[in-house]
């Protein structure tokens, strides 16, 4: 069986927004409060969403977090799916791909090899995982170039390597993954060192030919989205990426506004402030990127 828009959460979500010309967040959570504060800024805003975790987010909490995370987004009361966001190493991809095989499912998993040397290795190294995630009825996100940068628990690289689009294509068909993740000059993290800041960086040469391609196929998912300027956001876009990784936007108020609580109040009051932190950040991306009232 095949995994598509069909029968598949994640791709169901991003076909509708491509059909609508709309952006959809996939926003990192770390724990439980940020996962409800993400269903609650979706439900409030009716805007689908992506619930997101890092590998070591699921290494830490393992099985039953991430079963708590699918129910809070399945049971919500708009289009919410749960992904695995760079997966890169066998144990973690093990962990992923086996509880989904025992009915603990991620929607979609990011099976990133994109640290290999070649394009060659890269394919090698998804396709098996690629295989049983299909299997399983699990949608797959590939990386094809390399970001720079780093995030929580993932590799630091130094050092980009370009999406090609023609290449692309063949990595899309021989790979058999659903989802594009392209580097056009985003990278993990803080832009800080560029000067021109990230506009100076994003080549939207490249986002444009891979959009026009794949349209209608493959969506396109943009990483790397610290410090982007609304205008930058609203670019991305219109230039026909669906899929947006969101980390430190809601983060960084949830955890400034938790930690300021606590140290004059008790743990549900500080909890509650700090989950509408998160929320109304989310809610504010919801607007920017077109997707409130999509649900
Ligand atoms: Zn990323």
């Amino acid at each position: 069986m095949s995994v598509t828009s069909s029968n598949n959460r994640t791709l169901d979500i991003l076909a509708k927004a491509e059909a609508g010309g709309y952006g959809v967040i996939a926003q990192t959570c770390y724990d439980w409060g940020s996962a409800i504060g993400l269903v609650r800024a979706a439900e409030r805003t009716k805007s689908p969403a992506i619930l997101q975790l890092f590998p070591i987010t699921l290494k830490y909490g393992q099985g039953e977090f991430l079963q708590f995370c699918l129910d809070v987004a399945h049971n919500a009361s708009v289009p919410i799916s749960v992904h695995l966001d760079h997966a890169t190493d066998e144990e973690q991809l093990e962990l992923a791909v086996g509880l989904a095989e025992k009915g603990i499912k991620f929607d979609s998993i990011m099976v990133d090899a994109s640290h290999a040397d070649t394009d060659e290795e890269n394919i090698a190294l998804a396709i098996p995982w690629i295989r049983r995630c299909v299997a399983a009825g699990v949608a797959t996100e590939v990386e094809l170039g390399r970001l720079e940068g780093g995030e929580a628990g993932l590799r630091q690289i130094e050092g980009n390597i370009y999406t090609d689009p023609t290449k692309a294509e063949k990595f899309m068909q021989e790979t058999g993954a659903h989802i594009l993740a392209p580097c056009v000059g985003n990278r993990h993290g803080s832009y800080k060192l560029f000067p021109g800041g990230p506009e100076s960086q994003w080549k939207f040469e490249i986002l444009d030919e891979l959009s026009t391609r794949f349209k209608g196929r493959v969506p396109l998912c943009a990483h790397g989205t610290d410090e982007l300027s609304d205008e930058l956001f609203r670019k991305i876009v219109k230039s026909g990426v669906t899929k947006l990784n969101v980390n430190s936007w809601c983060r960084d108020p949830y955890v400034e506004t938790l930690g300021q609580g606590l140290l004059s109040k008790p743990f549900p009051e500080a909890m509650e402030e700090a989950t509408e932190a998160f929320a109304k950040e989310c809610e504010r991306l919801f607007h920017l990127f077109g997707s409130a009232g999509k649900a």
